[in-house]
């Protein structure tokens, strides 16, 4: 096993990830920026190592700092976390050829599951179906008409190197696709660098069911279930829940099979998540995440497994220790991500926090980096605590949750627990009958 990781990341999951080090004896090296110095990550870390000026850019996509930082600090492997590097095969590749463990799959299958073309005719060859769309890329306008005429309007033009829900815009009609692909080419371009687009059909109805699946690099793989994260605002997931209220045991099954199946026929190796859209009983893939989920509390809840400690196994070259007749599914679990925003316009909020108390008691999870003092950076994602609740039946999982927002200060700057409290007061949300498209329509209303 490791003696010491460097974790290529902050906040909360730098956090997480430092937990599962910790539990196992492993040394932790934190980097951070000039505005994270006081941060909780390089608090709790064993050493750390500044990296650059506040902007992602100059710090923590910065591969060549972090790779000064394992060399100074003497690392032997690295986490990248999620987000930042974290599904940048140049990085993975470097990390290896300074000769540290990338805690993570090859830098091949983050290539080939990073471009979402090339995910759907990998996982095409597997057996599994994908939404209706173009085969390529889009080149013309002319074309790109042509295909939506096929698939039928309404069309989702999508970046390839799309994420975090940018780079997409649906087009309704032959005469909106000239704009709809201009402006999805211009944000791709200026957020990921490549304005490769490709068409799908727009699902009216969907669910986001996706599964969490794990492999050993040796064509062994399990699955752990599915997460269901329907509740989703621009595109971006708001609450996640498992399993999910809309799927049968036999379903959940056959999916997750199927799904680590085609993990085991890559010969993948660490944790990765299948993402389906699941409409009139069918599953429709849509991407293939490389790297360790935001909502992956979820499955830890209900399998009882540290999913962080199994991907330190696989990267460290142990066998996955467990068998799929191993992993019990058991009770429900919700994750509320809050965030420094306003409940109601979105407006970001970062600043100083005058007071904090986190909830707790039985079944309570929270995965947070926050405390009383800390300054919320403007420089970062606004994710600043995930609340995660776990209970034996989802009826008990509400009223839990309920009972811990309502436990939850986060003072000085505005939050999204308001908006979660009124979610899950919602008769919608507690019958478990929403779609993607519905927390969308829900705002527009209110
Ligand atoms: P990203 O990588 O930006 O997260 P995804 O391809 O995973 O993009 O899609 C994010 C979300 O966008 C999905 O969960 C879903 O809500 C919506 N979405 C993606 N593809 C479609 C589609 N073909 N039809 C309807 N909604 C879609």
């Amino acid at each position: 096993m490791f003696k010491k990781v460097l974790i290529a990341n902050r906040g909360e999951i730098a956090l997480r990830i430092h937990r599962a080090c910790r539990e196992m004896g492993i040394q932790t090296v934190a980097v951070h920026s000039t505005a994270d110095s006081d941060a909780m990550h390089v608090r709790l870390a064993d050493e750390s190592v500044c990296i650059g000026p506040p902007q992602s850019r100059l710090s923590y996509l910065n591969g060549q700092a972090i790779m000064s930082a394992a060399i100074i600090a003497g690392a032997d492997a690295i986490h990248p976390g999620v987000g930042f590097l974290s599904e940048n095969a140049e990085f993975a590749e470097m990390v290896e050829e300074h000769g540290f463990t990338f805690i993570g799959p090859s830098p091949d299958h983050i290539r080939t599951m990073g471009d979402k073309l090339t995910a759907k005719e990998a996982v095409k060859k597997l057996g599994i179906s994908v939404v209706p769309g173009s085969d390529g890329p889009i080149t013309d306008d002319a074309a790109a008409i042509r295909i939506a005429a096929d698939i039928g309007f309404p069309v989702l033009v999508k970046a390839v190197s799309g994420g975090g829900g940018r780079g997409m815009k649906v087009a309704h009609s032959a005469a909106e696709i000239g704009a709809v692909l201009s402006h999805c080419r211009a944000e791709s371009m200026a957020s990921f660098g490549d304005d490769t687009v490709y068409i799908e059909k727009y699902l009216a109805k969907p669910r986001h069911i996706e599964i969490q699946v794990f492999g050993d690099g040796k064509g062994n793989a399990i699955h752990f279930g599915e997460r269901d994260c329907s509740m989703q605002r621009r595109h971006q997931k708001v609450i996640e829940e498992a399993p999910s209220p809309a799927l049968s045991d036999a379903t959940r099954n056959a999916i997750g099979k199927r799904a680590a199946d085609a993990t085991a026929a890559l010969k993948y190796r660490g944790a990765g998540t299948f993402e389906f859209l699941y409409e009139d009983g069918a599953f429709h893939f849509i991407e293939m995440n490389t790297r360790l989920q935001v909502e992956h509390p979820v499955s830890e809840m209900i399998s009882g497994v540290d999913l962080v400690r199994l991907q330190l196994r696989v990267a460290a070259g142990l066998p996955l220790g467990l068998k799929q007749s191993d992993i019990v599914l058991a009770g429900h679990a919700i994750e509320c991500r809050i965030t420094a925003e306003h409940p109601e316009t979105f407006a970001p909020s970062p600043g100083l926090i005058t007071e904090y108390h986190a909830p707790g008691g039985p079944g309570v999870r929270v995965d947070s980096a926050l405390y009383t003092g800390y300054r919320v950076s403007p420089h970062y994602d606004s994710l600043v605590s995930k609340l995660i609740v776990h209970a034996d039946t989802r009826a008990e999982c509400v009223m839990r949750m309920q009972r811990a927002l309502d436990e939850c200060v986060i003072s000085g700057i505005e939050t999204t627990i308001p908006l979660h409290r009124h979610l899950l007061s919602e008769k919608d949300f507690q019958s478990g009958k929403y779609d993607i498209h519905w927390l969308e329509k829900h705002l527009a209303r209110s």
